[in-house]
């Protein structure tokens, strides 16, 4: 007996997800914050996890969390949030309770895999609608797109990502109102582009608010928040696993998001650090850079596979793109020393 016997083929023909090993190496492949907490701050959380009780089950859903994250996050008045072991998590509840048969899915693409790769875990149809050459959205295009497809769900990342574009206010709100079913705006850079469509969810029953807390410095302890309408949320809530937030992330989640105002400052830095190193990368011959509001940039190179190599020989691990994306690279903004470490390695490598 083989995989291939009994195995749906949609997961036969897929590959996993990729993650390389970063040991020793500047690491500017994933989005993640470069800062960690200062020591004394470290030590008093280590004291704060050392109390809790590791033979208990966790809450099933944390209310103290909850709340503290809606008064931190400012979600609305009369909204509900839903926790996720990471966004990712919340991506997947909200595809298994959405894939009623033949149902649709649709996206701008190139963007996050995650949503392909769920639509086809569910079964649901993935709708991928091309971006423009320089990666704005076309909303006309992708209303129409709507109109013929009417999608249960769709995806729109806010900022994108690998593209780092942030969409017109104006385009996303034609979309969430001219969508058939709900629109899930994908928050996961929102501190690095000081835009969110939180606002607006009394205003649209069928807007959904994703965030993760994961780019903000806290990718370790998995945890993402999903905000909507109740009616929404006591839906999807059927679909979460019980003890899908264990006692360690509640506890530490509480610990640093009651200290919320230091993983901002560390945000404001990296956007400082961002404008810089965009510069310093327009100025690389044979190098375009993709404008960004997130913590990462797109760059197109003229040999992306020969530009990795080379960076990575050199200890700098950058993020490979799907071909669809031909000769880029995803290069996240680090601390000062490892842009710069980043921007000597890149001139040689070019
Ligand atoms: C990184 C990322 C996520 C995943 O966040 P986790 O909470 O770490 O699972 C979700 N959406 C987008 C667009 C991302 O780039």
């Amino acid at each position: 007996m083989k995989p291939q016997d009994l195995m749906r083929p949609e997961i036969l023909a897929m590959s996993a997800y990729a993650v390389p090993h970063a040991a020793g190496m500047v690491k500017l492949d994933a989005m993640e914050n470069p800062y960690s907490l200062p020591p004394a701050l470290r030590r008093e959380l280590a004291e704060r996890l050392a109390g809790v009780e590791l033979n208990r089950y966790p809450e099933p859903n944390p209310a103290r969390l909850r709340q503290l994250i809606t008064k931190k996050m400012c979600v609305p008045a009369g909204m509900e949030i839903l926790l996720g072991n990471g966004s990712d998590d919340l991506i997947q509840i909200l595809t298994l309770a959405l894939s009623r048969p033949g149902a649709a899915l649709m996206y701008p693409s190139p963007t996050f895999v995650m949503y392909s790769m769920n639509a086809a875990f569910t079964g649901m149809r993935a709708i991928a609608v091309p971006l423009r050459d320089d990666f704005s959205l076309d909303g006309d295009a992708f209303i129409a797109r709507m109109r013929a497809e009417r999608p249960a769900l769709v995806f729109l990342a806010y900022p994108n990502n690998p593209t780092g574009v942030l969409y017109p206010r104006e385009e996303v709100l034609r979309i969430i109102a001219a969508a058939p079913g709900i629109v899930v705006l994908d928050e996961a850079y929102h501190v690095f582009a000081g835009e969110t469509f939180m606002q607006e969810l009394p205003r649209f029953a069928n807007l959904l608010v994703l965030r993760t807390v994961s780019k903000l410095g806290l990718a370790g302890i998995r945890l993402g928040y999903l905000a909507g309408r109740p009616e929404w949320i006591e839906q999807l809530n059927k679909v979460r696993q019980v003890y899908n937030i264990n006692v360690l992330t509640e506890a530490a989640a509480f610990f640093v998001l009651e200290r919320l105002e230091l993983l901002e400052a560390q945000a404001a830095e990296i956007r400082v650090e961002r404008e810089r190193l965009g510069a310093a990368l327009a100025a690389l011959p044979a190098v375009t850079v993709f404008p960004s509001r997130a913590n990462f940039f797109l760059v197109r190179v003229e040999d992306a596979e020969r530009t990795f190599d080379a960076l990575s020989r050199q200890g700098v691990l950058v993020r490979k793109l799907h071909p669809g994306l031909a000769q880029c690279l995803r290069i996240t903004v680090g601390t000062p020393e490892e842009n710069r470490i980043l921007l000597k390695a890149l001139k040689e490598a070019l």
